[in-house]
């Protein structure tokens, strides 16, 4: 089926919480860009493009790169994905959050055509559900607990606390949410690359004191050494997420053993198939993974929700409920409830298209 249409809509979403900030910035609102390829029969399929400034995209460059890529997809067989992808990897090195679009709206199409829910072209689901984590964004750590509670009230067990370098600080956000939460809820830390290798290790064996699972890119994402050096002294699961930014890093991290986890997300590894074959690679190098947050509207969520049923090694709570702090979500379909997202049993996404003026 050839296909016949490629538009793209910019795309910008307030955050519910203006104030919402990381290790690596702030800002009201979150940037992308939804593509809509058409065949000639009419079949969609959406990709939404994720302008993240520290995976290395901003609006502009997004919107510059589809429109780069218009060319080498208009006009083709949209069931070759494989050809496609490779023709887009001779046009343009990198650009992974451009590509990774065009991928997810192939597929989706293509799901569509078929008739079939997506993570059918991914081997078919091995689960139903997915538990969900939650962000907790940098505030005081009174604050920060106040937000905690919240969540839990609303249903989720799995939580994100992100933390910014301060090391006593930080250790009182940590604190404060266990006290505030209970033993039963489920605590991971983010710092976005915000520790020296030192301050890392002081900082993570006193948060160990107060149960964490999981602490995600302690050390700059060009470290790997320093990244390895926290993982082997550590007692708590090391996460590479920015360092793990294409799939040729993940093969670093993998085959060095420099983690014991990789937070896989679809737009920084250039699509769906990039991001399987990086699953693969953890689950031949004994790496755990999971799916990451990407944060941006509901159908990017729901393409990561349909591979991350459809992945046999996903091992823990994943990040796709970011959409619920969202505001103008030009999708709907899916929402979470208790905690969880359920895989949507209808052919493609399960997601909806509100229509251009909502983009
Ligand atoms: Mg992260």
């Amino acid at each position: 089926m050839i296909i016949s249409g490629y538009d793209s809509y910019p795309n910008v979403m307030r955050k519910e919480d203006p104030t919402w900030k990381f290790a690596l910035g702030a800002s009201p609102v979150t940037e992308g860009s939804i593509l809509r390829i058409t065949d000639e029969q009419g079949n969609e399929g959406f990709g939404y493009a994720s302008a993240t400034p520290h995976m290395g995209a901003i609006p502009g460059s997004l919107e510059a790169e589809l429109a780069y890529f218009r060319p080498h997809v208009m006009g083709r067989d949209a069931d070759d994905i494989e050809a496609i992808g490779a023709a887009l990897d001779r046009a343009m090195r990198g650009a992974p959050q451009a590509k990774a679009a065009i991928d997810c709206a192939l597929h989706e199409l293509l799901a569509k055509r078929l008739g079939v829910p997506l993570c059918q072209l991914f081997g078919g689901k091995m689960r139903d559900s997915l538990p969900i984590l939650r962000i907790l964004a940098i505030k005081t750590p009174q604050e920060m607990a106040k937000a905690a509670r919240k969540l839990v009230d609303e249903g989720y067990r799995y939580l994100k606390i992100k933390v910014h370098g301060e090391v006593d600080l930080d250790v009182a956000r940590v604190a404060a949410i266990r006290k505030e939460v209970g033993d039963d809820v489920h605590l991971t830390i983010d710092a976005n690359q915000a520790y020296t290798v030192k301050n890392a290790i002081i900082a993570i064996n006193r948060m160990a004191e107060y149960k964490i699972d999981l602490v995600e890119q302690p050390v700059p994402a060009d470290n790997f050494e320093g990244l390895a050096l926290v993982t082997h002294t550590v007692p708590v699961k090391i996460e590479a997420d920015e360092a793990a930014g294409s799939l040729a890093e993940v093969y670093q991290l993998v085959t060095r053993r420099a983690v014991d986890a990789v937070s896989l997300k679809v737009p920084k590894l250039g699509g769906i198939r990039n991001t399987i074959a990086a699953a693969r690679l953890c689950e031949q190098g004994g790496v755990s993974y999971r799916l990451g947050a990407a944060v941006g509207s509901r159908l990017l969520a729901a393409h990561a929700l349909h591979l991350a049923c459809a992945l046999p090694g996903v091992d823990y709570a994943c990040e796709l409920g970011e959409f619920a702090r969202l505001l103008d979500d030009p999708f709907d379909g899916i929402e979470v409830v208790n905690g969880e997202l359920r895989l949507p049993q209808v052919a493609g996404s399960g997601v909806r298209w509100k229509g251009p003026s909502a983009a």
